[in-house]
């Protein structure tokens, strides 16, 4: 079996501070790590570093889990730079714009298709992200949002059944009858390649009624729940999300303090009844709040206050959003960046948001850290520490990615 020794490390961020590491990052330093069939199989002191087959030389650079990005809709066709000019000549983000993505993608074949979702994903590959989530929602028929998840399954197995993203045109003044659609032959298609299911609950898109709707029979499917809520203006969405044990409740951006009490109770509560669809082993409980800060960017928006959940002690992620309308950068090192100067996190916290964090809200135990067990996702940074991705913003400093223990980038 082909071995793979990671020497030469700066720092160790692992992310497990029980490990006799120092912080919540889990920091270490001295030591090495040792790959074998795609798993991390030993990390130690570097001096007894054990044989092996292959050597990469970290040169001094901090290695980390490789990003876990737990947001992002890469199955579309067509751009809005125009309607991204215009926002930023001052009209208004409504989110209306989904419309012309939907009629391009509806428009676009499977191998468009195809090529868009694989070239943001290794785009995300080269900047750290190894885990990416990726919804359909482009679609809006049963057809197209069958294929949409069909080939973003071809490249993860986190992959979300939106069919609640918008009313689509041909049903406009009839949400119901859609809504009727979403739960009946659109579900029974898309859930064969679906993991998860997600609505977009806000004020123009889909109230209360229709989001428990969806997602209650999206659970039946077998389906874990997850939920764009609160992103626009107040709304139920958060509070609903946690009611029905969602993994994940995404932007975050307008909150009471009963969003905020709801979401940090659920981080203390028993996880037995979290609605995950996970297999056993591999359950965490909690609704984690997940900010999108690409969003507000890409929208002149104000931004989520990470710092009164954090202290609140709900769990936050962090994840790009990746779209054409409103945030269309696959960028990690970006939102940390934003996260640390916009969002008063710490990079400390903005790094652990965009790694473990992420694996929590895909309720995750096997990506986002490293030990001895998991997959051998992580990064090599062009930096001796965690900090330069807040503290250098812009800059590519993703030397090296190893995926399943595959260096993808050539060094
Ligand atoms: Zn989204």
């Amino acid at each position: 079996m082909s071995s793979l020794l990671v020497d030469n490390i700066g720092e160790l961020v692992t992310n497990v501070p029980a490990a006799g590491g120092d912080g919540p990052l889990g920091l270490r330093r001295g030591v090495a790590l040792l790959v074998e069939a795609g798993r991390v199989v030993w990390i130690g002191p570097a001096r007894y570093a054990p044989a092996a087959d292959r050597r990469i030389d970290a040169e001094g650079g901090a290695v980390l889990p490789g990003f876990v990005d737990s947001h992002a809709h890469l199955v579309f066709a067509g751009d809005r730079a125009a309607e991204f000019a215009a926002r930023m000549a001052g009209e208004p983000y409504t989110g209306g714009g989904i419309r012309t993505t939907v009629g391009a993608t509806r428009a676009a074949s499977d191998d468009d298709l195809r090529d868009t979702v694989h070239r943001l994903r290794d785009e995300a590959m080269r900047q750290g992200t190894t885990t990416m989530e990726i919804k359909s929602g482009y679609g809006l028929t049963v057809v197209d949002e069958a294929r949409s998840l069909r080939i973003a399954a071809e490249v993860t197995a986190e992959t979300t059944f939106l069919g609640a993203h918008v009313v689509p045109a041909e049903y406009a003044g009839r949400p119901d009858d859609y809504v009727g659609l979403v739960c009946g032959p659109m579900l029974t298609a898309a859930a064969p390649y679906a993991r998860w299911v997600d609505v977009f609950c806000e004020r123009g898109a889909f109230d209360a009624d229709h989001a428990r709707a969806i997602l209650t029979v999206g659970q039946s499917a077998g389906l874990g729940l997850r939920l764009h809520a609160n992103q626009l203006g107040p709304g139920p969405g958060v509070r609903l999300g946690v009611e029905l044990g969602a993994a994940s409740v995404d932007h975050c951006t307008h909150l009471s303090d009963a969003d905020v009490n709801a979401l940090a109770d659920s981080a203390t509560a028993d996880g037995s009844t979290a609605g995950d669809g996970s297999t056993s082993g591999d359950r965490q409980a909690g609704t984690v709040a997940t900010l999108l800060p690409g969003a507000e960017f890409s929208t002149r928006s104000p931004y989520p206050d990470a710092r009164r959940l954090l202290d609140a002690g709900v769990t936050v992620a962090l994840a790009t959003d990746c779209n054409p309308g409103s945030s269309y950068t696959s960028s990690m090192p970006f939102c940390v960046a934003l996260a640390v100067r916009e969002m008063r996190m710490t990079p400390a916290e903005a790094v652990w948001a965009a790694t473990a964090g992420g694996a929590r809200a895909l309720r995750r135990t096997d990506v986002g850290v490293l030990r001895p067990g998991v997959r051998a996702d992580l990064m090599i940074l062009d930096a001796p520490s965690h900090l330069h991705l807040a503290y250098r913003p812009g800059v590519p400093l993703v030397r090296q990615v190893l995926h399943n223990g595959v260096p993808q980038c050539r060094l």
